[in-house]
């Protein structure tokens, strides 16, 4: 794959037949991806085939190989002219993503119960891929209000406050949810997983404040230096993966008949205004709303165990997805067109200003909430005017490592005792479980976020450091 370098933290992939736009890869040249090992370059350049696709195939600095679609992936479509949605640029972990609340609390103060805030949220934090969860819900109705209302139904439910869904994307649920669209095997799968965090990368990590680079939006995201804070990552279970699994099927079929081709089958997709293409939005909205519910529980869970534990609450910071498709109005060559957003491994980041922000961050752009690993620490951004690739950046440091290689590079080392010498507390997770999390698997967080921020497409914060991790 062919890649010019336009500056130091944005490359090219020329456009050649059939891509209908080119690629656009944004990274330093040390975070490019291995191309013997790792095809998500060429996955950027199959993306940019799809019909009704704009500007450019985008991957951002966390970029690695993903299904069809490489992870750290943005494509939009022009929904008026026939553009495509594709459930593989979407994930299996539909609107997978990343919650952050604060304690009014300092880390130093915290030390001494460190230990048992640790064993109160690994006892209340359902995970592995056990069936555990805060609800079980073999009740249809209920699960038509997870569906449709997402974080909106578990704070009416009575898990969390209203200003919970003020600091929620999309205030706590997407509309145009559409349940009936979901299959029985995928709400079969889900309902008895509402709060839960699932396994592998999927964590609740107990972090502080380590570095403020902005005191001005840190202090409007309700972020100081030294403050303890809660990061959960998690997404929409089996339900999510059953749905993905189920249009990519659907729409594979359904291709043809809309002369349809892709150089690769997994890039399956159709048409916005299809028929597959509203079933597919409104079974993935659906999606959508029960990843919101599933960390607005979690939160909730966490909540009491801090209550219990510190004598304080936690606030959120912001709620936002990495794994979506959103129907969004963009300006594309002077023009504002309604576009088909596809953010896979990529997080919005809304700039100051925008009308989709809640009044107390209008000023100053959306939280851009960015893990990087239980060994290292993870960012707090915001949203920059003028941004490329449709308002939108990185969504981790990204996988260098398969879980195979990272399970071998750990052979003969304790994952556990590496990270408690590091006095990061870890609860849950087999051996394995954590040999495949382990910072080495990873980018280097810290230069991932400077390419992004290199690149224009959102600006630092804050940087967090992990003192407890509850690993899936
Ligand atoms: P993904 O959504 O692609 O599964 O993961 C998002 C990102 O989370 C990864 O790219 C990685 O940087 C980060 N990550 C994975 N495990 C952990 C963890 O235990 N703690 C933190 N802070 N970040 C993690
Ligand atoms: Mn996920
Ligand atoms: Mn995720």
């Amino acid at each position: 794959m062919e890649l010019v370098e336009e500056s130091t933290y944005r490359f090219r992939i020329d456009r050649h037949d059939p891509m209908r736009v080119p690629g656009v890869v944004f990274a330093s040249g040390s975070l490019l991806p291995d191309a013997g090992a790792d095809k998500s370059l060429e996955q950027v350049a199959n993306v940019a085939t799809l019909p009704g696709i704009v500007g450019a195939s985008y991957a951002m600095p966390d970029v690695h190989w993903g299904y069809g679609f490489p992870i750290g992936g943005v494509a939009a479509t022009d929904v008026e002219t026939g553009g495509v949605v594709s459930p593989g640029g979407v994930g299996f972990d539909i609107s997978c993503g990343v919650r952050l609340l604060t304690a009014d609390l300092d880390r130093a103060e915290l030390r001494p119960r460190l230990d048992a805030l640790m064993d109160g949220l690994g006892d209340a934090t359902p995970r592995g891929m056990g069936k555990g969860a805060v609800w079980h819900l073999p009740d249809g109705a209920e699960l038509d209000g997870v569906l449709r209302g997402g974080s909106r139904y578990a704070v009416e439910r009575g898990y969390g406050v209203q200003r919970d869904l003020d600091r929620c994307e999309d205030y706590g649920a997407v509309d145009d949810a559409n349940p009936a669209q979901v299959s029985e095997r995928a709400v079969e799968r889900g309902a008895r997983q509402v709060g839960s965090l699932g396994s592998g990368n999927h964590f609740l990590e107990v972090q502080a404040v380590e570095e403020v680079y902005d005191e001005a939006v840190a202090t409007a995201f309700g972020l100081r230096a030294g403050q303890v804070c809660v990061m959960i990552h998690c997404g929409s279970r089996g339900l999510g993966h059953q749905i993905c699994t189920d249009y990519v099927r659907e729409m594979e079929k359904a291709m043809p008949g809309y002369g349809i081709h892709v150089p690769d089958r997994q890039l399956a997709c159709a048409p916005v205004s299809s028929h597959e293409g509203r079933a597919y939005l409104g079974a993935m909205a659906a999606a959508a709303n029960y990843a919101r519910a599933n960390r607005q529980l979690l939160a909730h869970a966490a909540r009491q165990v801090f209550e219990r534990v510190t004598g304080r609450g936690l606030d959120l910071v912001y709620d936002i997805s990495h794994n979506l498709a959103k129907i969004e109005t963009h300006q594309v060559d002077g023009a504002a067109r309604r576009l088909c957003v596809h953010r896979k491994g990529a997080t919005r980041a809304l700039p100051p200003g925008h009308d989709d922000l809640p009044d107390d961050l209008r000023e100053v752009g959306q939280p851009v909430l960015i893990p990087g690993s239980m060994g290292t620490g993870s960012y707090v951004l915001t949203g920059v005017p003028g941004a490329p690739a449709w308002a939108s950046t990185c969504h981790g440091a990204g996988r260098v490592q398969s879980r195979k290689q990272a399970t071998k590079a750990e052979r003969g080392h304790d994952p556990r005792r590496e990270l408690e010498a590091q006095d990061i507390a870890v609860r849950g997770a087999s051996r394995r479980g954590l040999a495949e999390e382990m910072p080495a698997a990873y980018k280097d967080i810290t230069a991932v976020v400077a390419a992004a921020e290199g690149a224009g497409l959102c600006r630092r914060v804050a940087r967090l450091v992990p003192l407890g991790v509850v690993k899936g």
